[in-house]
């Protein structure tokens, strides 16, 4: 068995291997130790291994999902060898002793889960294989939950973003990649070819070009082989089931990298919970499937105003129309998630209750369709009405209709129905709830097959005659505690106590002895067993017919697997766009305008996040205008600390990604130019705490805006260059706002408490002042949070210092110092003295600096005209000794 186990174990190679026996998966060696210490489970010891014990722990097969699912939690992945054949087949083979073949059947790994308990119902689960050729880079992503697969054109620097926005849960690449620090493991280089890649797809979807799926680069196709590669070896040849590749282009979505996503806690907070993200603030969707397209939006912003439009079309109606917007909503949150029962069924891990839901779930898409329908097709007849595509913004041109929304909602119409013979055929042949685990049987309908029904009544005519037996029995012997039980050993088998047992003892009683219990005897009869041999072979043909059915049907179903893949996808946009709607008019949002130049006119800005936060405490949020246009496109915002400089920026971040997933927007007007790639960077004592944000990392990542951020970016930028000392950070703070001043040229929100950097305003012709109101009233802080035209006039940080309960004596200390330093600064004209004297960004630029001489810079100094013959001696002196 060691063999065996060690050649398995080596096959698995960095994967626990769980090795079947019998009733248990056990784990041997380094690999119990490893489980029994994730799992909090006994590690044991059994027989030797080169004399040394073997440690070994084992999990119950009942129970062993929740047990895989904390070991790939922990970042495990499992190998699972199951028994390939029977004790009974092992015997026949080999005699007594052979021991049972074993073979690992499938390798479980974070990124290739079906489960529905290993799974966040919520969340799509994407396993990435990043790809290399020709100079290319690409990432192929499969959800095989769902089947989806994007093939996804990208470079080099794009890459992370990429990998941000799908936050996979398992990435590869070829063994020798670049690209090595962002993935999970690495596989076999040949996988990774792009002709083997090609080949392997053509085959997968039976074509002879994939022409018809797009222009796949060399890329592209590298990824998607290493990745169908990846797969085929996990499931070992089962290969799940995979959507044809949609393409899709780095550019075709807003580009936000890592930082700027945790920073603005987009689809969860910094410290990973979804609760307090954007997304939980926004998600009022029904189901799984509708959240995981909402996750998607907001993760992948888009860039094409069409496609924008389209979405916002489908809100806009679902807005107005309310009673539509109900129905559809309660019609969805009764449907089961038809994607990720398909994607088990096309793993070969589906059971009845999936089929019950596909049924189900199809029904009600179809349910859906008619209404859909319905609204559609009178509106069709209806004579195009004119409109004025500049009325209002709300106004928008519609479709033939006259309505808005109409061109997304007839796309998604026809793809909700369509699927009627099969949603008969499931309904004929499943029970009303089918069950998950098929081996009792139980769940094909009544009436369906003729002859399951025939076995049944068998069986159950059997089971009748079994009670009338037990009552025959029992007044028989006078024992009315006699039982007829079941149980898997002894088949049918009746019961009683041991003290009155002695009775069914005699040779004569026509009972047989089977078995002595503490407490009970239990004994078979003749007429007992040929009854129960009935009652089983009826039972176990009756099994196989079932499961005969299932597998026909599941084929069936599979047959379909694109079109009600499709059917999914529609009712997850019809989902996240009701929750859209929904959210919209509970939160009194606005639709967006969207313009072609680079604006930024939100009036009435709210942060969705903070507001909910206040609404809890009973407090109102208090909204405020941002007015970005072309030649106003930096704002500097001043203000004491909790003034609300942060809630404002990213308030107006969140807008922007709101509005370009096709949302409405916290805002009494909107109107924005599209974002191409949005930045949110933090100064780095906020994320101190943390322990992980250095200055060094926030001068990484501000450079990288620099070199990134386009006339059409949207950066933020919030007390950029307080990590270091007071000069270090003011000059940087004011280098790079007259970097993305002169050569961004993006539309930014800078924060900052260096005062000095006001000065600013004079030289940058498009920055602007702005600050956050505050109030001394009474002696005490009033933060207004109302964000104001000009610099703030005084830093109140005193103020902040007694709101947050300094004591009165360090208080007045403070006071003390401030007065010192202040009428130092008086003096001297403080830190900033001299700044503007400093040439402008662009010309010291070009001039580059020269290099200060001292020998120069004395005698320029000199007025020749002015000096004495003496003092021109000692003139002569000075600039020797600067030599
Ligand atoms: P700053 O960046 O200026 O230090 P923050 O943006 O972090 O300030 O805001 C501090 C707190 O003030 C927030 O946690 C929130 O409770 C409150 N706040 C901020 N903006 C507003 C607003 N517009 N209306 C109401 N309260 C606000």
């Amino acid at each position: 068995m060691m063999a065996q186990y060690l050649s398995l174990k080596a096959e698995a190679q960095d994967c626990l291997l769980f090795y079947r026996m019998g009733d248990f998966f056990e784990m041997f060696f380094e690999d119990a130790k490893i489980a029994a210490a994730c799992l909090d489970i006994a590690l044991t010891a059994r027989g030797e291994h080169h004399g040394v014990a073997i440690p070994m722990c084992g999990v119950p097969v009942h129970a062993a999902e929740a047990y895989l699912a904390r070991l790939i939690k922990a970042g495990h992945r499992v190998a699972i060898a199951e028994q390939t054949e029977s004790p009974a087949d092992a015997k026949k083979r080999g005699g007594s002793k052979t021991l049972v073949s074993r073979g690992i059947v499938r390798v479980v790994t974070a990124g290739t889960l079906t489960e529905e308990a290993l799974l966040d119902a919520r969340t799509a689960n994407w396993c990435v294989a990043i790809g290399e050729a020709g100079g290319g880079v690409a990432l192929a992503a499969a959800d095989i939950s769902t089947g989806r697969f994007e093939l996804i054109e990208t470079s080099t620097a794009s890459l992370t973003t990429e990998l941000a926005r799908l936050n996979p849960a398992e990435t590869i690449a070829a063994e020798d990649s670049a690209f090595a620090e962002v993935t999970t493991s690495l596989r076999p280089k040949p996988g990774f070819d792009s002709a083997r890649g090609d080949a392997r797809l053509r085959d997968l979807y039976g074509v002879a070009t994939l022409d018809g799926f797009g222009q796949f680069s060399r890329a592209a196709l590298a990824a998607a082989g290493g990745l169908v590669a990846y797969l085929d070896h996990n499931a070992k040849g089962a290969l799940p089931f995979l959507r044809p590749p949609v393409l899709r282009q780095s550019a075709q979505a807003m580009a936000i990298d890592a930082a700027t996503r945790e920073s603005l806690e987009l689809t969860a907070t910094t410290s990973g919970a979804r609760k307090g993200s954007l997304l939980d603030a926004v998600d009022r969707t029904v189901t799984g499937a509708g959240a995981r397209a909402l996750a998607a939006d907001i993760g992948a912003p888009l860039v094409d105003r069409a496609q924008i439009e389209a979405r916002l079309d489908l809100v806009q109606l679902l807005c107005e129309d309310s009673a539509l917007r109900e129905s559809l909503r309660a019609t969805l949150r009764a449907l089961p998630d038809i994607g990720r029962a398909l994607g088990r069924l096309a793993a070969g891990r589906g059971s009845p209750r999936d089929l019950g839901q596909l049924r189900d779930g199809l029904d009600g898409a179809w349910r859906l369709g008619e209404k859909l329908g319905e609204i559609l097709s009178p509106a069709r007849a209806e004579p195009v009405e004119a409109r004025d595509p500049g009325e209002s913004p709300l106004a928008r041109p519609s479709t033939s209709s006259g309505r808005t929304g109409m061109e997304l909602l007839a796309d998604l119409a026809p793809r909700l129905r369509g699927h009627g013979a099969l949603i008969d055929l499931l309904t004929r042949s499943l029970v009303a709830s089918p069950p998950i685990d098929a081996s009792d049987g139980g769940y094909i309908a009544p009436g369906y097959d003729a002859a399951l029904d025939d076995l049944r009544d068998a069986g159950a005519g059997g089971r009748r005659a079994i009670a009338a037996l037990e009552a025959d029995y029992r007044a028989r012997t006078g024992i009315t505690a006699l039982k007829i039980k079941h149980n898997g050993v002894l088949g049918y088998h009746i019961e009683v106590a041991a003290r009155v047992a002695d009775a069914l003892m005699a040779p004569d009683s026509g009972f047989t002895h089977r078995q002595t219990l503490a407490g009970v005897v239990r004994f078979n009869a003749p007429e007992l067993h040929e009854v129960a041999l009935k009652v089983s072979q009826a039972g176990a043909h009756a099994l196989a017919a079932e499961a005969a059915h299932l597998e026909d049907l599941t084929r069936t179903a599979l047959a379909r697997r694109e079109a009600i893949a499709a059917t999914a996808d529609a009712l997850a946009r019809l989902d996240a766009s009701a929750g859209l709607a929904e959210r919209a008019c509970e939160g009194g949002w606005v639709r967006p305008t969207l313009v072609d130049h680079a604006c930024f006119d939100i009036a009435g800005g709210r942060h969705p996040v903070v507001e909910d936060a206040l609404a809890k405490r009973g407090e109102r949020f208090v909204a405020n205008d941002c007015k970005l246009s072309e030649d106003s496109r930096l704002w500097l915002v001043t203000g004491p600390n909790m003034g609300g400089k942060s809630t404002f920026l990213r308030q107006n971040a969140l807008i922007a990604v709101l509005a370009q997933a096709g949302s409405y927007v916290p805002a009494s007007a909107a109107t924005l130019g599209l974002v191409d790639r949005l930045f949110s960077r933090v100064g780095a004592s906020d994320n101190l705490a943390r322990g992980r944000s250095t200055f060094m990392v926030e001068m990484v990542e501000t450079a990288a805006i620099l070199a990134q951020a386009t006339p059409r970016s949207f950066v933020i930028l919030d007390e950029v260059g307080r990590g270091t000392s007071t000069y270090d950070g003011l000059a940087i703070a004011w280098a790079v706002v007259e970097a993305i001043h002169e050569d961004n040229r993006c539309r930014c929100l800078f924060a900052t408490h260096y005062h000095e950097l006001t000065r600013l305003a004079e030289r940058c012709e498009a920055l602007s002042l702005h600050h956050v109101r505050a109030r001394e009233w009474k002696g005490d802080l009033v933060l207004l949070h109302e964000v104001s035209e000009g610099p703030a006039d005084r830093s109140y940080g005193l103020a902040v210092a007694r709101l947050a309960g300094m004591s009165p004596a360090t208080l007045a200390r403070a006071k003390a110092v401030l007065a010192k330093l202040e009428a130092g600064r008086a003096k001297t004209g403080g830190i900033a003295a001299g700044l503007d004297d400093l040439p402008l960004f662009a010309a010291a630029r070009e001039e580059e600096a020269p290099p200060a001489d001292p020998v120069r810079e004395a005698l320029a100094a000199i007025d020749t005209d002015a000096l004495t013959p003496r003092e021109a001696l000692e003139q002569l002196y000075r600039l020797k000794g600067l030599m």
